[in-house]
């Protein structure tokens, strides 16, 4: 049995996806030419645009820009802000958190190298971040760095599912002056987002992790909002990112996200159950785990789980061994030897921490799947746990 519980570092197509895109391969035109086989691929580019600003409640389709990804779109955000707060006057201060993606992390800690006051907030042993030190962060009587430019916050966390309060963080920034920022690559179409509601000012979207093709995003920018381009050229997205538009991609990316809409209710419901049932099983099966994140405030489809005495890197390849394809964190910290910055932040402890496995699973999953891998699971963890030196105990306090 091949088994996938990968889908948070990414999704397979979408049929229907897959189809349009594959027609829309005979629209070769510049959709910002002017001639009419051009506005013909330029009317695709608009719709999507309304399609993606509908998943996401914003009531303007030309506050979106179409990016190459959750990262550039990201790296935007943070870029305007190292423009803004080098004005003078502007303001240095940016608060965010220690268990976002490494696109934000990195893209914050460029600017502390560039001398802005960056605060990470830690979160509590299920991964929330907590208002009362975000509103003392706020307040430049009671801390640090003057009064803050940019507050982003992960809508929802990519390794242990985590979902914040992002309307109360957005009020919370709001009070103070400050500009709002949300990645919600991993919230999208798994948790209902309403940009208006929770008054935002920046949001950011990744295609390839709902169900369309890789290297298209979006970035949100609320009328008003500032907004530096980060690539320059040509007067594509209203000047605000230049390059020739990706169509069969934005088509794609329009589809998947009206799917993604349309779905959305049937999805979390599907998921949560098979969630629940993944997780029961392993705690009957598996003595002496714990499980990672918030047991409520979670995306439907992601179940993280530490298994003391065992790691990870070994349980993901046993796993793979016999076809389940996991992670051991984020695809991007697997590979390296470095303990997950977000299990570490929930206060885990480096052991449990290297001991752990993210189950993501998705539109594709099945209760056969999850039973399939909760008969293959136990035996291995029992396995690796004989071979170790490390010693179970390190989960007593959790
Ligand atoms: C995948 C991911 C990103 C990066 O998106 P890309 O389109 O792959 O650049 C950013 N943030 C989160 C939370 C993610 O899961």
């Amino acid at each position: 049995m091949f088994v996938y519980m990968d889908y948070n570092a990414t999704t397979p197509l979408r049929e229907e996806v897959r189809l349009r895109m594959i027609e829309d391969l005979e629209v070769f035109a510049n959709a910002s030419s002017m001639h009419e086989a051009g506005r013909r691929a330029r009317d695709g580019v608009e719709k999507a645009r309304a399609q993606v600003a509908a998943l996401i409640g914003a009531r303007d389709p030309q506050s979106l820009i179409f990016t190459s990804g959750g990262s550039e779109s990201n790296n935007t955000v943070f870029n305007t802000m190292y423009d803004l707060g080098r004005r003078p006057g502007g303001r240095k201060k940016i608060i965010t958190t220690a268990i976002e993606h490494p696109c934000v992390m990195n893209a914050a800690k460029r600017l502390a190298d560039e001398g802005f006051h960056v605060v990470f907030l830690g979160v509590d042993g299920q991964g929330r971040i907590g208002l009362e030190e975000l509103e003392r962060e706020l307040d430049p009587s009671r801390s640090a760095g003057g009064a803050t430019l940019l507050v982003s916050v992960m809508a929802a966390n990519n390794e242990i599912g985590t979902v914040q309060d992002m309307k109360a963080i957005a009020a919370s920034a709001k009070a103070a002056g400050a500009l709002v920022h949300s990645d919600a690559v991993q919230a999208a179409g798994k948790v209902p987002i309403d940009v208006a509601a929770w008054g935002l000012d920046y949001l950011t979207l990744s295609c390839h992790k709902i169900y369309g093709p890789k290297g298209v995003g979006a970035l949100y920018v609320r009328k008003g909002a500032p907004l530096e381009p980060l690539i320059r050229g040509g007067h594509q997205e209203l000047g605000l990112r230049a390059g020739t538009y990706n169509n069969q991609g934005i088509l794609g990316f329009g589809l998947a996200a009206e799917l993604a809409s349309r779905d959305l209710a049937s999805f979390a419901s599907r998921l949560l159950s098979l969630r629940e049932r993944l997780k029961a099983g392993i705690a009957a099966a598996v003595p002496d785990v714990r499980f990672n994140g918030h047991p409520t405030k979670v995306l439907p489809n992601t179940l993280n789980v530490s298994f003391p005495g065992a790691e990870g890197e070994a349980i993901l390849l046993s796993l793979d061994l016999e076809g389940i394809e996991v992670s051991t964190g984020s695809a991007c910290a697997s590979g390296s030897l470095e303990p997950s910055h977000v299990l570490m932040a929930t206060g885990v402890g480096p052991e449990l921490a290297h001991g752990s496995i993210r189950f993501s699973m998705g539109r594709g999953t099945t209760e056969a799947e999850v039973d399939y891998v909760l008969a293959q699971l136990p035996p291995i963890i029992k396995r690796l746990r004989r071979m170790s030196t490390v010693p179970s105990s390190a989960c007593a306090d959790a």
